[in-house]
């Protein structure tokens, strides 16, 4: 048994954050950086016997790039300074779905990557919004500085306005974006001079220069950065501990991915600065403290990962206690115990076996079909925690089976499905048993969905598009008046039972909801 000082221990090293950033930010080239980071100098205190993970990194690029419907991609844990990091994958290419959004529920913090030419994109907002919901620190990291952008003070100025979060730098370039010359670290004063390495491939190569030596080497852009920078404390932008863990400010860092400049300053911010786990809430209303039994909850599950295996993952973040392989634990919905003879550690192509965990950890549990989305596990004293929220969905398509004689099938399919939370499924008397509605947040959904009737459950369907682009919460009552309203209709979610009125667009919510302002027309959050 793990004492509980131990597990508080571990778990206070742990940081558990993913990257949400709109597509060619640069998020996988970050991801490089940090590992090539880790690797470098952060080998020390390795935490799983196989330090060497040389090739991973890209091995899980390659498979995005040229991936079917059936890879996926989990955690990268690496051990930095003396924390154990883990970087949870937010899926954010061309398949952006619910899996993107459900791994904000694990993390303990998130890092918003910009581009500097490009600002806010729309997918760095969707996701932000689910950190706003969850009040999720976010750390932003101004990428591409080694090109021709955005003033860094309009950039700031963008976050504050745009999603009203206080912009704290914590460093600050010398030299416009496209001609960089290094970063101010605010709290020393100090200018760090990098230089890429040589053919790209290393760290890049630091230079620490103090403000006399900066300013007779950078003359004009210097003054530049550090009159900025008095304006910025003039303007109460400096970091603050507390409005940054409630998630009302944020730090804000420099750098360029591609160059691995400014990516190690951001490894000592999550180790400095980003939240350990914390007790998780119940939905009794109690906290599981950390030093508890073992707990913890699936936050994604992925089938036919390894196409040759034809398997089942489900992802699990450690919330209390100590995790070992082997151990019996319970199944919260079921209350049935749930061997974990399984566990692996799960990146891309390669898998290890994954003997222990704490919290902030991931485990990836093979074969686990009993489990669910959301669902909890445990030993010791029974826990649930609340259940993941379900996110706005913005396409709508109907399914039926191809054929009526796989009907039992398809309806166990749509069920599996609807389980895993693959899709959202919706229904309705009118539409009827045999031709639900699914939901999704990215069309990729559909795809998966499609393809896993096919192959598991041996259901061809047909599957038609609707004409709807959001959904809103009702009543029965809103039900009843809505279903006068042409190009609306009202569906139940099975998930939760929730009725959601569809609309085309915001202009025809708008004017149904001005023609009917006792209607409950409710935004869906994320955090329902
Ligand atoms: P992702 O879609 O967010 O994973 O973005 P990628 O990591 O694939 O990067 C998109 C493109 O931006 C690639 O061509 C990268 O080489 C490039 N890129 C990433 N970081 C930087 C950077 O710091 N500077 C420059 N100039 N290009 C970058």
């Amino acid at each position: 048994m793990a004492s509980s000082r131990e597990v508080v221990r571990e778990a206070g090293r742990r940081r558990t954050f993913a990257v949400i950033s709109h597509p060619d930010a640069g998020k996988s080239t970050l991801t490089e950086a940090l590992a090539l980071h880790a690797r470098v100098i952060g080998q020390a205190g390795a935490v799983h016997g196989k330090g060497e993970r040389r090739g991973v990194v890209s091995d899980w690029m390659s498979m995005e790039r040229d991936r079917g419907i059936s890879i996926t991609s989990a955690a990268l844990q690496f051990a930095y300074r003396d924390v154990v990091v883990n970087l949870l994958d937010t899926p954010g290419h061309a398949d952006f779905s619910e899996d993107t959004y459900r791994v904000l529920t694990a993390v303990d913090c998130a890092v918003m990557l910009l581009d500097a030419a490009k600002g806010l994109e729309p997918q760095t907002l969707k996701l932000f919004e689910v950190c706003r919901q969850r009040k999720i620190p976010v750390i932003t990291l101004i990428n591409k500085w080694d090109r021709p952008g955005h003033d860094a003070l309009a950039l700031l100025d963008e976050i504050e306005r745009r999603i009203d979060l206080q912009p704290t730098p914590l460093n600050w370039p010398v030299g416009i974006a496209g001609h960089f010359h290094g970063l101010v670290d605010r709290e020393t004063g100090d200018m760090i001079r990098f230089e890429r390495a040589p053919g790209g491939a290393g760290l890049a190569l630091e230079e620490l220069l103090d403000p006399e030596e900066a300013g007779r080497r950078y003359g004009a852009e210097w003054t530049t950065a550090v009159e900025e920078l008095e304006l910025l404390s003039l303007s109460g932008a400096d970091y603050d501990e507390e409005s940054f863990r409630a998630a009302r400010s944020t730090p804000v860092l420099f750098g360029a991915a591609v160059s691995n400049i400014g990516v190690r300053q951001l490894l000592d911010v999550l180790v400095d600065l980003a939240p350990a786990p914390t007790a998780r809430p119940a939905d009794d209303g109690t906290e599981r403290e950390l030093d508890s039994d073992f707990s913890g909850f699936v936050f994604k599950i992925q089938a036919n990962m390894d196409p040759s295996h034809r398997d089942q993952v489900a992802f699990v973040r450690v919330c209390s206690g100590r995790f070992t392989r082997g151990m019996i634990v319970s199944h919260g919905t079921t209350g049935r115990p749930f061997t974990t003879k399984y566990a692996q550690q799960i990146f891309g192509r390669e898998r290890d076996t994954l003997d222990e965990a704490f919290p902030g950890d991931v485990i990836g549990l093979v074969n686990a079909t009993a489990l669910g989305i959301g669902d909890t596990l445990h030993t010791g004293p029974k826990v649930r925690f609340a259940a993941l929220p379900s996110f706005p969905p913005e396409h709508f398509a109907v399914v039926r089976a191809a054929d009526s004689s796989t009907f039992k099938r398809f309806r166990r399919g749509i069920e599996q499905l609807d389980a895993e939370g693959v899709v959202q499924v919706l229904r309705s008397e009118l539409r009827g048993e045999q031709a639900p509605v699914l939901a999704a947040v990215g069309t990729m959904q559909f795809d998966v969905a499609v393809h896993r009737l096919s192959t598991e459950f041996g259901v061809k369907t047909m599957m038609d598009r609707l004409p709807f682009e959001l959904a809103v919460r009702t009543t029965l009552e809103g039900r009843d008046v809505l279903q006068g309203e042409a190009g609306v209709e009202v569906l139940r979610r099975t998930r939760d039972g929730a009725l959601l009125a569809l609309f085309p667009n915001q202009y025809r919510l708008r004017s149904v909801s001005a023609r009917h302002p006792g209607v409950p027309l409710l935004p869906l959050s994320g955090d329902e």
